[in-house]
């Protein structure tokens, strides 16, 4: 479909992925004129790949819950989950027919085990709505017009202030002015948004716009981060980019081929240790070991803590060289800094990770257990005498990490050896370097400050019109449907608010 480009639309929504589609679909429920404008030739590329192509889209859990596993600024979306939570969603969803399953977790998914059962929901019903859509065309500029306030002292609030758009700072014949003294006349500039124009040229006039165009990971699907650039050019603030739920890196001897690589363990505990050896935060899920470190639902959860962590760690380890140079310049004011300090600048930091892979049993349990395996099959080599009780590779890799030869009969194990492998199995450290690049994390965190977001209606503190919803803001939660939950939520609020202003 074109678009007429001497029409005005109520709104014009920029990306159709998950927030863009749920905003155009509730701006024409609410009787609004859309306009849809993608950059791909389809909406929803991301979203088809959600939830390894099933598409988790969202979760059983409630309000608090959802807030409280969405660590980047969950609690922004408290007034959005007020108005049209994660029931909502699923409610919105079997009323167009999709056929619903909870799995564990409380993660919802279709019934057809298909992301594009979702997708086909969305664009189905955006059509329903005759919401306009143009593919293939990029937004490359937001439009917008000055109007200027006048506002009049001595006069109640509201009647002081007059506006129209494009005004100059005197007073115009049209303007409703009430007030007596001249002098006191203050007139303010405000930007009002009043279109976009597409990379091709063409503009395109709007009431409103909502800015749905996502963040920088997996940027074949076209979250590109182009929102980010158009933000910037109205004053938004944009939060540094960083990458969140993704797979974290590691230098062990684990990652080498043939010890651990494709190994996955299911429901095991996964700790972020700070620089003192505390716990900083738990979660419990599945992990696989990768040619490069780690990945899985535990780990995406924990990137997030373990990244902020190396951070903090190589800033302190940046400050510690420095003083120590400063203290070596003092000794030695003729000492040359430009030159390398091998020793100091070589040292990789690292953040270590601790893994319970057996986390509903004691150390004394698990001895107690080894001990069992020992009476009972004593005669059998540790590799196979053991092999119910560790998942093979990961049993051999233990014990040769311990120096035990696997190849020794199990009743040659002594007490303290059953007891370092018990421990081993409760405290599996494994030291963190970094992670996979942002545009192979799942979801970006940072992005739009929410401080110049209205939380209540999406729309920009800065620019009358402007709203933006799904990715593209601050806000990051884990995997488990908690970042299309965000999106359908807040991408509703400022479909539906931007409807009401401008019809
Ligand atoms: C592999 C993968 C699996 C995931 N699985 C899940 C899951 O199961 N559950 C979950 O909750 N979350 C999941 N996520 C995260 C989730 O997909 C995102 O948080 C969500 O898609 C964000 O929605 P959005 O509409 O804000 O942005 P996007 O889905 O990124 O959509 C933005 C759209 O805007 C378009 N666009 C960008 N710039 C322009 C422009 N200038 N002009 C026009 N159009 C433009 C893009 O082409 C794109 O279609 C997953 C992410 C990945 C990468």
């Amino acid at each position: 479909m074109t678009s007429n480009t001497a029409k005005k639309y109520d709104v014009v929504v920029v990306g159709g992925g998950p927030a863009g589609m749920m905003a155009a679909i509730s701006a024409a429920e609410g009787g609004g004129q859309v306009l849809l404008v993608e950059k791909n030739e389809v909406v929803g590329k991301k979203l088809a790949l959600t939830g390894g192509s099933r598409c988790n889209l969202t979760t059983s859990l409630s309000t608090d819950e959802i807030i409280e596993n969405t660590p980047g600024n969950g609690r922004f979306l408290y007034s959005a989950l007020n108005r049209w939570d994660n029931n909502d969603i699923i409610a919105f969803f079997k009323g167009l027919g999709v056929k619903l399953k909870e799995e564990d977790r409380g993660r919802i998914f279709p019934v057809s085990n298909d992301a594009q059962t979702i997708v086909s929901a969305l664009r189905n019903r955006m059509a329903e709505l005759q919401v306009e859509v143009i593919y293939n065309s990029r937004v490359s500029e937001l439009l917008t017009d000055q109007i200027s306030e006048k506002y009049i002292a001595g006069t109640d609030e509201t009647n002081g202030i007059v506006s129209s758009a494009n005004v100059a700072s005197e007073p115009q014949s049209n303007d409703v002015i009430v007030g007596t003294d001249p002098q006191s006349t203050k007139t303010t500039a405000q930007t009002i948004i009043s279109g976009v124009k597409l990379q091709s040229g063409e503009t395109i006039k709007a009431r409103n716009v909502i800015i749905a165009t996502g963040g920088k990971s997996f940027p074949a699907t076209g979250s590109t981060g182009d929102g980010y650039e158009l933000a910037k050019t109205l004053g938004h603030t944009i939060k540094p980019l960083s990458p969140g739920e993704v797979p974290l890196t590691s230098e062990d001897p684990f990652t080498k081929k043939d010890r651990l690589q494709g190994l996955s363990l299911q429901d095991i505990s996964v700790s972020v240790l700070n620089a003192k050896g505390k716990k900083l935060i738990t979660h419990r899920n599945d992990l696989l070991f990768t040619h490069f470190g780690l990945s899985g639902p535990a780990i995406l959860s924990s990137s997030t803590f373990a990244l902020k962590e190396l951070e903090k760690q190589n800033q302190s380890a940046v400050e510690a060289k420095q003083n120590s140079s400063l203290r070596v310049q003092r000794s030695n004011p003729h000492a040359d800094f430009t030159r390398p300090c091998h020793s100091e600048c070589n040292d990789v930091v690292t953040v270590e990770l601790s893994l319970d892979i057996l986390p509903d049993r004691s150390t004394d349990e698990i001895v107690c257990e080894i001990e069992k395996c020992v009476l009972c099959s004593g005669d059998k080599s540790l590799r196979n005498g053991l092999r119910d009780f560790l998942p093979e590779r990961l049993l051999l890799y233990f014990l040769i990490n311990l120096d035990i030869n696997p190849d020794r009969k199990l009743k040659t194990l002594t007490p303290t050896e059953a007891k370092s492998l018990a421990a081993l199995c409760k405290n599996f450290i494994v030291n963190i370097s970094g992670s996979l690049p942002l545009d192979k994390a799942f979801v970006t965190c940072g992005g739009v400050s929410l401080k110049e977001i209205n939380p209540k209606t999406m729309e920009s503190k800065l620019v009358s019109g402007l709203y933006f919803c799904g990715e593209i803001l601050d806000v990051n939660g884990y995997t488990g449907g908690f970042n299309l939950t965000a999106a359908f939520t807040t991408g509703h609020l400022a479909g539906m608010a931007s409807a009401a202003t401008a019809i």
